[in-house]
């Protein structure tokens, strides 16, 4: 039977709502078959043929624009001053035909003031709250909203979103570690020296100062993507992969997870690109950038060691980094394995092993000593490489995915959110403390010398 649901977005006159949002439902309508009902609701004057010219410009970039007549009859949207006025909420809440899936494509100050008010309006038997990232601006308030958000709707029917986790490759980690028996071996301390998770992208700012330079790549990214990415890599297997499993298990490696010996100075940097050119594109300075006030230091560029302690994974750092406007695009869990003894007759390895698995493109690289070619004595580096298509749908199309069939399997658990803050306040705070230097790096370079 067709499933039918009405999904409202608050702050449907955004970036997130047209970039990514709506040609991500685009993506999962045209494979699966859903009766879905798209509400718009913005500050924006915008009539209701317009939101449909705009859902079906959407539709257009990912498949036939056609393929959105079907779901435009019943589109609406309703022009809202306030969005936390409660009597509009209601108002919002009665325009959905079905049950709603109320989407907060909104800075998270609005979601919570949103959300204080939605106390105050009857909410139909089912429905649904997603809230984008970042979840809060630091533990305090990430507590503070979860407790809100529990006054509202049961656990289950909220969706904390982390589009990383929609990523067909982040389900293929699990995969390729429990579903054969090369790598689960060695997936541990004893075997393993030492993990990267890095996320560097060539794109600058690209007009999203105002959003941006109030997070900077550690709340931006690392806080948030790269943890959870870091807790698909190090979990132990779920018995069953669903929801309580899943993410309990990924709620243990977070838990037990600190900054590297507890000294956020030592462990963590941060940096910030000056003019320079990516490719042909010239880029300004960071803090020349539209939307940007140099005086608060945001960062660009942020790298933080943490340990996970636990018996599998204690002594091992795991590297997270992710930066803006670098010269090259890299998006990687890159796993060392730790050097083998002399081999009697040939010499040492040339370097120990790597796993490299590219959580954008889905390929994995092996890279494995073999002997050398023309003269067997000899050791030799070799790369072995697998390509993977693409998932079926984007990263936001498997993320409604979830939130239509009522299945949060792949969102962040209300503790998953809070441990993530609590990970990263140390660095956090000896930042603001100014107590680790904020150092530079020229656009289209790969980041600070000796980094
Ligand atoms: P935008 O800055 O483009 O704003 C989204 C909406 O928020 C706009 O429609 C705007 O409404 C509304 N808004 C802003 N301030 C207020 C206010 N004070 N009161 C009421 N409404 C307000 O954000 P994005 O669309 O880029 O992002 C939305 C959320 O999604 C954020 O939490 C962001 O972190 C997250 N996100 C965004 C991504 C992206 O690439 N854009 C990627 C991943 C997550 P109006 O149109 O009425 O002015």
């Amino acid at each position: 039977m067709t499933k039918s649901v009405s999904i409202l977005i608050l702050g449907a006159g955004g970036d997130l709502t047209k970039r990514l949002l709506l040609p991500g439902l685009a993506s999962l309508l045209s494979v699966h078959d859903y009766d879905v009902q798209v509400l718009g609701a913005a500050r924006e004057e915008r009539t209701d043929e317009q939101w449909r010219q705009l859902i079906r410009d959407s539709f257009g970039q990912v498949t036939d624009p056609a393929d959105a007549d079907r779901f435009l009859e019943s589109a609406r949207y309703i022009v809202t001053p306030d969005v936390t006025d409660v009597a509009r909420l209601q108002e919002l809440i009665a325009a959905c035909d079905h049950t709603p899936i109320i989407y907060f494509a909104l800075p998270p100050a609005v979601t919570a003031a949103v959300c204080a008010a939605l106390r105050q309006v009857d909410l139909p038997e089912g429905t649904r709250l997603a809230l984008e990232k970042p979840f809060g601006t630091d533990l305090r308030s990430a507590r503070a909203l979860n407790r809100l958000i529990a006054q509202l709707v049961p656990e289950e029917q909220v969706f904390r979103i982390d589009h990383f986790l929609g990523m067909s490759m982040v389900l293929n980690i699990l995969g390729l570690r429990f579903a054969n028996q090369l790598f689960e071996a060695v997936w541990n301390g004893r075997r393993i020296e030492r993990v990267e998770i890095v996320y560097d992208e060539t794109l600058g700012l690209e007009g999203r100062g105002g959003y941006y330079d109030h997070a900077g790549a550690l709340i931006d990214m690392l806080q948030s993507h790269l943890l959870e990415v870091l807790a698909l890599v190090a979990m132990e297997q779920p018995p069953k992969l669903n929801e309580v499993e899943l993410r309990s298990n990924a709620a243990q490696v977070l838990r037990a997870t600190h900054v590297w010996d507890d000294d956020p100075v030592a462990n963590s940097r941060r940096a910030r690109y000056t003019a320079g050119k990516v490719g042909d594109r010239s880029l300004p300075s960071y803090a020349d950038e539209p939307g940007v006030d140099p005086a608060l230091k945001t960062e660009t560029l942020a790298q933080v060691t943490v340990e996970i302690d636990t018996a599998r994974w204690r002594g091992v750092p795991f590297v997270l980094r992710s930066g803006k406007a670098l010269g090259e695009k890299v998006t990687q869990v890159r796993v060392h394995m730790r050097p083998v003894p002399e081999i009697p007759g040939f010499g040492g390895a040339p370097a120990p092993d790597s796993i490299m698995l590219d959580v954008k493109s889905g390929a994995v690289e092996l890279d494995l000593t073999m002997n050398g070619s023309g003269d067997p004595f000899t050791l030799e580096r070799s790369t072995l490489v697998a390509k993977k298509e693409p998932g079926d749908l984007l990263p936001y199309g498997q993320v409604l995915h979830g939130i239509l069939d009522g299945d949060p399997l792949l969102s962040v658990r209300a503790d998953m959110a809070e441990e993530c803050w609590r990970i990263m306040g140390p660095v956090l705070r000896a930042w603001k403390k100014d107590e680790v230097p904020l150092e530079e790096y020229p656009a289209g370079s790969s980041g600070p010398e000796g980094w």
